[in-house]
């Protein structure tokens, strides 16, 4: 992840520096297989440091030695590498109507799904639809408990990610959740809860286009327009987490009312219910189905709307000068016919020169991303902790869940 890249501290709480270097090793390990030399040498730890955690991930099981190949002087060089295997991790898309859920191993590789429906969106209702599938998935199918190191949760709205507090939730209208909190105690496991958009982004730099891209900007379009960001080589989350209400920045002044009680929002323009508002149509495909068919009045509401996403994407260019830009969510099945649009208006908005390098890449949509997504952010807890001084003080995740 470049400039995102942590340093060993050597300086500070001694937990602190132990969990930072733990996962700076574990961070290697997950490159391939390695000496204790060689990860002195990528870490810049001492080789007695790294000897020191190695032995304590080889006692968590997290990592084993593999002797591979003969070094010459007869003495094979043991080499370590991560057991994939060794344990689990469980992502979590909580949407309107379902909580999809993904097992995944240390790899992040899917090994199993699970889904269950929710009605109503109370909070209740979603906590217990997160046990069920979390029990389900910690269960092999011959009824073996399995070791899960914890849960990762993705939803829309804006979300304290250091203390896993929901502030507000778009679609349920919730207000200062301690959703993070009440997982934990239901399902007594380490739990991350973050912006739905932020695991989309977590997946993109873990397994998608933005993998060793250090400025990227992910814009999912649907119902709703969100944003994730990273910069530098980090998520940025702003302030107090609700960095990326891109879909509330007003592009219309006194426009259409918002869900938000804003006027002319970028939603209100392109939001999945406005295009459907101004198409006469009932669900978005029958309207795509329309314009694809020859209808030119629909055709003409996907250009627009793919004008005035170009030029907001272009403001947002101009701003942060993204080296990718990602366009996500179900939104994109209409891409056919918005993107003509798209292209011209980001052209004609952006500065003359950051469009040199700029490159737009459309991800399919899928749910499973998502979850997939919610897993690597916990991962990424798991690997590389986040050093800023606001955070440093959260719970070890990774020493509740070795022990
Ligand atoms: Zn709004």
């Amino acid at each position: 992840m470049g400039g995102g890249r942590v340093q060993p501290v050597r300086a500070g709480s001694k937990e602190l520096i132990r969990e930072i270097n733990a996962s700076l090793v574990l961070a290697e390990l997950r490159q391939g297989l390695v000496s204790r030399t060689e990860l002195a040498k990528r870490t810049g730890l001492s080789l007695p440091t790294v000897s020191e955690i190695v032995a304590d991930l080889l006692n968590t099981g997290v990592v084993e030695e593999r002797e591979v190949g003969s070094s010459g002087g007869g003495r094979r060089p043991v080499l370590l590498g991560l057991k994939a295997d060794a344990g689990y991790v469980i992502g979590i898309k909580v949407t309107e109507t379902r909580v999809i859920a993904v097992l995944t191993d240390l790899g992040a590789q899917i090994v199993e799904r699970a889904t269950e429906t929710v009605s109503g969106g109370d909070v209740g209702t979603v906590v217990r639809a997160v046990a069920k599938v979390v029990r389900r998935l910690g269960r092999s199918k011959q009824g073996k408990s399995r070791q899960v190191y914890g849960v990762g949760v993705g939803l829309a709205g804006v979300i304290d990610r250091a203390s896993g507090v929901v502030r507000h939730a778009t679609y349920a209208d919730w207000h200062d959740v301690d959703l993070a909190g009440l997982l934990a105690k239901r399902i007594g496991l380490p739990v991350v809860v973050d912006n739905d958009v932020n695991t989309l982004v977590a997946n993109e730099q873990w397994f998608g286009a933005g993998r060793g891209v250090s400025d990227v900007a992910v814009v999912s379009i649907g119902r709703g327009v969100g944003l994730g960001m990273v910069l530098d080589g980090r998520l940025y989350r702003g302030a107090g987490g609700g960095a990326g209400e891109f879909g509330h920045t007003k592009v219309v002044a006194d426009g259409p009312l918002c869900a938000c009680g804003g006027r002319g929002c970028l939603e209100t323009v392109i939001g999945e219910p406005a295009i459907l508002k101004r198409t006469k149509t009932q669900d978005i495909e029958q309207a795509a189905d329309r314009a694809r068919n020859g209808d030119r009045e629909i055709a003409e509401v996907f250009d627009e709307v793919g004008r005035v996403l170009g030029t907001a994407v272009g403001n947002l260019v101009n701003l942060l000068n993204p080296k990718l830009i990602v366009l996500a969510g179900e939104g994109t099945r209409e891409s056919d016919l918005f993107l003509p649009g798209f292209d011209d208006a980001l052209r004609n908005a952006v500065f003359d020169g950051l469009q040199r390098d700029l490159e737009i890449v459309v991800d399919d949509w899928d749910d499973e991303a998502w979850a997939q997504g919610a897993a690597g952010l916990f991962l990424a807890e798991l690997f590389q902790p986040n050093l800023r001084p606001d955070e440093a003080d959260r719970p070890s995740l990774t020493a509740r869940s070795a022990s």
